[in-house]
């Protein structure tokens, strides 16, 4: 499905073509037991009119569901699965009450994720189409509040802080001195993105970009550093490069720093897998804190599961950690 920019501010694409006043109803296939999910347009259905006119047919193995088709159940007489039987009808008439009979019944496509969710899925917004429901579910619709209104919760404060002091601890050792001389004559003494001249005696103005942001677990060594004004490196902050220097950026970045070009212009983050996963944690583990060793256990434990580096742990610390 084609993406196109949105004019408000939040970067949040919407998917266009999505029918999002539409009701759908979802339904798992009695033959199969897969999901389907039927576009009703914007007219709620009577669960008579269901039981009357709907012909659905199952997207994977082809099953009909409608009133005139034979139930295709095993552990029934045979009798009572044929479509003239009363215990068929009986049948029909359930499963297309279930399907259409409430409001809560319905399901709707989010325009962002596209995503097809039950009804409560979606806020309350008036006069929208039958359902009476916002165009994005509310999974979608945090996230943009997220970026309309910026402020973060306690918990999530408290999560990043966890995030860094775990990603400084595994790479405690492994980030090199810069040299600033060193720095300046490979960037011809200028902003790296603006271009502009710095002087390396006013400290405040300028700064080093971790190219390769230690968030993702790489060190800050002279391959992975670049000269930015003090402005553009509070742009860059723990992006990762593809994101905000442009191709042609990237490439004259890796012919000064030796960088990886393929790392560095990949569309999504790679985290840094060459790193002492085992000293990392030994050293979060040793740190003297408030917070007691159950907790920073479950940290941990969940850093590593999103950052995917429970593979490289030793035996000791997968048992330690409680991961076998
Ligand atoms: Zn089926
Ligand atoms: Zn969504």
């Amino acid at each position: 499905m084609a993406r196109r920019k949105t004019v408000n501010k939040t970067g949040i694409l919407r998917v266009e073509g999505i029918p999002y006043h539409d009701a759908w109803v979802a339904y798992k296939c009695i033959s199969c037991k897969q999901m389907n999910y039927v576009n009703i347009g914007q007219q709620l259905l009577t669960p008579k009119e269901a039981l009357e006119n709907a012909v659905w047919k199952c997207k994977y193995c082809g099953f009909v569901h409608s009133k005139e088709a034979d139930l295709p159940f095993d552990n029934w007489d045979e009798n009572y699965n044929s479509a003239d039987s009363k215990t068929a009808l009986r049948f029909w008439e359930g499963f297309f009450r279930i399907a259409t009979e409430h409001l809560e019944s319905y399901w709707k496509q989010c325009n962002v994720c596209t995503r097809i969710l039950p009804f409560h899925a979606f806020s309350k917004h008036s006069g929208w189409g039958p359902l009476e429901r916002q165009m994005e579910c509310r999974s979608c619709k945090g996230a943009i509040n997220a970026v309309l209104n910026p402020k973060r919760t306690k918990e999530q404060l408290h999560e990043s802080a966890v995030r860094r002091r775990i990603a400084d601890l595994f790479l405690e050792g492994e980030n090199e001195t810069i040299d600033f001389h060193d720095l300046f004559d490979r960037f011809n003494s200028r902003c790296f993105k603006t271009k502009e001249p710095l002087d390396i005696n006013k400290r405040e103005t300028w700064a080093i970009d971790h190219i390769l942001p230690s968030k993702y677990l790489y060190p800050l060594t002279k391959e992975n550093a670049a000269l930015l004004s003090r402005t553009a490196n509070e742009n860059k902050r723990d992006k990762w490069p593809s994101k905000f220097y442009t191709n042609n950026e990237l490439i004259e970045l890796a012919k000064i720093t030796g960088a990886n070009l393929d790392l560095i212009s990949s569309k999504r983050p790679i985290m840094n897998k060459n790193i002492d996963v085992n000293k990392g944690v030994e050293r979060y583990l040793q740190v003297r804190e408030k917070s007691d060793l159950p907790k920073r256990i479950k940290e941990i434990k969940k850093i590593l599961q999103v950052y995917e580096l429970v593979d490289l742990l030793s035996d000791e610390n997968k048992k330690l950690l409680g991961f076998e």
